[in-house]
């Protein structure tokens, strides 16, 4: 019945951390994927409460392009007649535009790639399920953590979502009701890094699509609910050389290898600046406290759920080793994260990091002597310390560039501040009906 495409999204994330974009009608869409619609350079200034920050090259003058990436055509299940790309921003002559997110993570592959990596990753990404009423976000139900009456509760809605989810390609790994009220959880499988984010931002557009169409809303905000447990969106990661897992090995600690250690030691030393996009919101730092199983502290374990980087166990082979980062929610932009992430890693292998000895157990109860004895440090308690921490960061700020860091950090400090002076309820609101 509805074959037909009529419009085609282009969508890219902004610095906000919002999925924006422009639609393309059928008639004029072969001219479009070649000039890319024309779209206002500010945008990318623009915050989650659609303030625009002061940017020096982001105002009312200037042009880019959203140019979309054909190669991620979908049609949306849940929208008929409707279809979608993953856009980049470009320059009018089609260069990259150095304020473009979705460049950055293709700038960071690259480099990893002439390294001689490629990074495999997946999302866990939990979300809130529940009904938009009023000024309320209501949670569809009380169930408990995986429990069975969750999955009766949620059940007419999940199998509309994998469904939707796997006539885009995005292969589901796993479904479960979690511990907070109302909240989902559905990993993807993992894919290369640009793959992986694309698919986190049509499985972000997926869920609340299919909720709208349930008479539901589904917010992905960290702390909806501020009494419930949090919305965190795992990341999964190993790196890949000629067709094998480069962060297995036998010998290694944990089964861990040498380059994993790296890796692992280089994400730890840039992480209090890394949150500030991993945990891209005001609303991030309600859910990334101690004993949230969020990883507040900067710390390693194996199969610890508290350290901000687990060392996952393998399931079946060797080759599944991988690392967890858990101080990271749906809310940051996923290019953004993803990219400063690789960034942090190779800075750990280009400078045979070490990440001193592993945490085995919950950092929160380790007294200070013992936490500075393991370098265990908490991650900043607030967005604005984050922020503070990246701009410190002189290895992310220069990956980001100068006009991309001036922009996240102009845009993110707005919304501080517009947060700062209105109340939790506010705050919740405005995460929930955005995320
Ligand atoms: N909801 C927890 C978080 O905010 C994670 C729980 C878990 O899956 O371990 O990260
Ligand atoms: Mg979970």
């Amino acid at each position: 019945m509805f074959n037909k495409i009529s419009l085609t999204r282009f969508l890219y994330v902004d610095h906000g951390g919002v999925v924006r974009g422009k639609a393309a009608a059928t008639d004029r869409l072969a001219e479009r994927v070649e000039s890319g619609i024309g779209h206002t350079r500010a945008m990318m200034a623009m915050s989650m409460v659609d303030e625009l920050a002061p940017v020096e090259g982001m105002g009312p003058v200037g042009e880019v392009r959203i140019k979309p990436d054909t190669s991620t055509f979908v049609r949306l299940p849940y929208a008929p007649g409707a279809a979608a790309m993953l856009a980049d921003q470009v320059n009018p002559d089609g260069s990259a535009w150095d304020g473009c997110a979705r460049s950055f993570l293709k700038q960071a592959i690259a480099e990893l790639a002439a390294e001689g990596y490629e990074l495999q990753a997946s999302f866990e990404p939990e979300f809130t399920l529940g009904r938009h009423e009023g000024a309320s976000l209501l949670p569809i139900d009380e169930s408990l953590c995986y429990s069975a009456t969750g999955f009766h509760l949620a059940h007419d809605y999940t199998i509309d979502l994998v469904d939707a989810l796997h006539q885009q390609g995005l292969e589901v790994e796993h479904y479960y009701p979690e511990l907070g009220h109302g909240q989902q959880e559905v990993p993807i499988r993992h894919a290369s890094a640009l793959r992986a984010a694309d698919n986190h931002v049509l499985l972000r557009e997926t869920a609340r699509a299919v909720a709208i169409r349930h008479g539901l809303w589904a917010s992905f905000a960290a702390k909806p609910l501020p009494e419930q447990a949090g919305n965190g969106a795992h990341l999964h990661a190993s790196l890949w050389a000629g067709g094998s897992n480069a962060f297995a090995d036998a010998a290694g600690r944990y089964g861990l290898s040498a380059v994993g250690y790296h890796f692992l030691a280089g994400v730890l030393a840039h992480l209090p600046g890394l949150v500030a996009l991993t945990c891209g919101t005001v609303n991030s730092y309600r859910r990334l406290a101690p004993q949230m199983w969020s990883g507040a502290f900067a710390c390693y374990g194996p199969d610890n759920r508290e350290a901000a980087v687990r060392i996952c166990s393998p399931i079946g082979s060797l080759g599944s080793v991988n690392l967890e980062l858990k101080p990271i929610d749906s809310t940051g932009n996923p290019y953004l994260a993803l990219g400063a992430f690789i960034y942090a890693g190779l800075d750990g292998i280009r400078r045979s990091l070490s990440p001193g000895e592993p945490v085995l157990v919950d950092p929160a109860v380790l007294d200070q002597p013992e936490r500075d004895r393991l370098s265990v440090v908490r991650l900043p308690a607030s967005l604005r310390a984050a922020l503070d921490a990246l701009e410190a960061d002189s290895l992310l700020m220069s990956a980001l560039g100068p006009l991309r860091s001036t922009a996240y950090l102009a845009v993110k400090r707005s919304e501080v501040e517009h947060f700062r002076v209105n109340d939790l309820e506010y705050e919740c609101r405005r995460h929930w009906l955005t995320f």
